[in-house]
């Protein structure tokens, strides 16, 4: 493909299944193979046979997820090509819903397979508990219901997308009203902030009426699935085997009793600064004392090239990796004409290398982004070993333990980009924001706890679940006036509307980041040397020993999180505002 940044690659381990040359846009050449794999499922008789099944499975998995991946980058990289969108549609429309049912049917002739109890279970015990819970939550009847709950999902987005206000003279969306919360001009950041909260205010009611049709397909669905609650169904979709209703809910209260009062310490630090009576809502973005943004670097090369010093400083193998995606041309990072916005990271499945993606303007953010993504860039090069495709990906809450712990571990050599002074406010800022999450992580996790668990509520007994939340975790802002927008402030979170529950793995990720940035201070190599040992082992083992290979605790009560939150708060007391 012409279009993508870099040569074509060959897979890591080459092809013994798939032929080489096949097609893998064309189903004619595509469904063939599913029908051979599922004709042999029904022949293995021995646990060989079976092993080596699953690795044929594998690759042509693999071999799928990267023609998707490659499609999708080109599709990034060139907007304003037809062609790349088209290439990429076809596959999302064509390829994609034939392959799921075959994929599921393989699923299923793998858990009835009369070999798969005698597979050696230190290999395939995360793999083997993954595909009996893909098979024993499906339901056929939930097959239209689940289209249902995408559909309103998808008018949750277009409705939240469409909303513009009209600024100064111009129309703008409600992303691109943002940075006026960053302006030192207070009552032009209390204009910005009013017109977007009053617009949001003006759909409150279509927001409640979807976010009503949700919760209602949602219980069917558990119902279906023979779940007392949504909330336990959810639990088992998202694979949550290793932490439950009860761990999270201790998360919440080690939130309130450990993080606020920090919180409130930093608040009231900002009210003082800002030389304020009360923090109002649009006081929380703008720099307290009122300097310009920070400007890590001019050209994109630069930002490359810095961040290779910091790895090169941080662990050899990290730097060498990071090194290996510039030779082979896998970051394309800079903003310009035609290119989507946002950043992300993809991995090419077959060749077992990852992809980064951005759109780099020479802000602080990019220097956090390009830190996070190449986490997860590590991550994937960790696991190239790994034959398994299933084995290459690690559940959520510990992908984002690699990257969200690369800007901790990242964010101690930024000198390489700033003045010591400025190196600091950013350190500063990174830690602050980590202060402010945790409560709204806490607070968006327990009201989906609480909407799931009291079927039949009325919209005003939510309002006042979720106001309470803001009571618990909101901190010291001053709402005054502005109470009915505070009560309907969650509508904003895309996650309670499309990703029902999934949110607290932020949470959980950063309790893990945090500890293994802790134990750097204790000792960097041995932490270094975890961590990579931890990302090595992929999604092979389940979440405590991940985390415990990581060298940390999976655990979310104030136990795990009081002496995290004291180091941050030490080591804010230290940094110079
Ligand atoms: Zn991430």
């Amino acid at each position: 493909m012409a279009l993508l940044p870099f040569d074509s690659l060959p897979p890591y381990k080459s092809r013994r299944f798939v032929p080489p040359g096949a097609d893998l846009g064309d189903w004619s050449q595509v469904g063939p193979l599913f029908d051979q794999l599922e004709a042999r499922a029904r022949e293995c008789a021995n646990v060989a046979a079976l092993e080596n099944w699953l690795l044929d499975w594998s690759e042509l998995s693999a071999a799928l997820d990267e023609e998707s991946a490659k499609r999708y980058i080109a599709m990034t990289c060139h907007t304003d090509d037809p062609e790349a969108e088209q290439a990429y549609l076809r596959f999302v429309e064509t390829i994609e819903p034939q392959a799921k049912p075959r994929q599921f049917t393989l699923a299923r002739l793998y858990v009835d397979h009369p070999a798969r109890v005698r597979l050696p279970q230190d290999r395939y015990a995360v793999f083997d508990r993954d595909t009996r819970l893909q098979v024993e939550l499906f339901r056929p009847e939930n097959v239209p219901l689940e289209t249902a709950e995408a559909k309103l999902s998808q008018q949750y987005q277009k409705l939240s997308g469409s909303l513009t206000v009209s600024f100064r003279g111009e129309e703008r969306t409600l992303v691109q009203m943002g940075r006026y919360l960053e302006e030192p001009d207070r009552a032009l950041r209390q204009e910005a902030w009013g017109l977007v909260t009053e617009r949001r205010l003006r759909e409150a009611g279509k927001f409640e009426e979807l976010f009503d049709s949700l919760v209602d397909v949602r219980q069917q669905i558990a119902r279906n699935a023979g779940f007392p609650t949504y909330r336990d169904y959810a639990f088992r979709r998202l694979g949550r085997f290793d932490y439950t209703p009860a761990d999270c809910e201790r998360f919440h209260e080690a939130v309130e009793t450990e993080v606020l009062p920090v919180l409130r310490e930093l608040q009231a630090d900002r009210r003082q600064r800002l030389g304020l009576e009360t923090l109002r809502p649009w006081d929380l973005a703008v720099d307290p004392l009122n300097r310009p943004p920070l400007r890590p670097f001019e050209r994109v090369e630069d930002m490359v090239g810095r961040t290779q010093i910091i790895f090169n400083r941080l662990d050899g193998g990290l730097a060498e990796g990071f090194q290996e995606m510039q030779n082979l041309r896998l970051l394309d990072l800079a903003n310009r004409k035609g290119k989507a916005p946002g950043g992300y990271q993809s991995t090419l499945a077959e060749a077992r290398v990852p992809f980064i993606f951005m759109n780099a303007v020479g802000i602080q953010r990019d220097v956090e982004t390009i830190l996070h993504e190449a986490g997860h860039a590590f991550h994937a090069l960790a696991t190239r070993h790994e034959d398994l495709y299933a084995y290459r990906a690690a559940p959520i809450e510990f992908c984002e333990v690699a990257s969200m712990s690369m800007e901790l571990l990242g964010n101690e050599f930024l000198e390489e980009f700033y003045s010591e002074a400025e190196a600091n406010r950013a350190r500063r800022m990174h830690l602050e924001g980590l202060m402010t999450i945790f409560p709204w992580i806490a607070a968006v996790d327990a009201f989906q706890h609480w909407v799931y668990t009291h079927s039949g509520h009325t919209g005003a007994e939510r309002t006042a679940a979720w106001t309470a939340l803001m009571e618990r975790f909101g901190g010291d802002v001053d709402w005054k006036g502005y109470e009915t927008a505070r009560a309907n402030l969650w509508h904003r979170q895309l996650h309670i509307f499309i990703h029902a529950f999934y949110y607290i793995e932020y949470g959980i990720a950063q309790l893990g980041a945090l500890q293994v940035w802790a134990n750097s201070r204790q000792d960097r190599a041995r932490a270094l040397t975890e961590y990579r040992r931890a990302l090595a082992l992929g999604g092979s083992r389940p979440l405590p020993d991940l985390f415990g290979a990581a060298g940390c605790r999976f655990e979310f009560s104030r136990a795990t999180l009081a002496p995290l939150v004291a180091l941050v708060r030490a080591e804010l007391a230290k940094l110079p505002s």
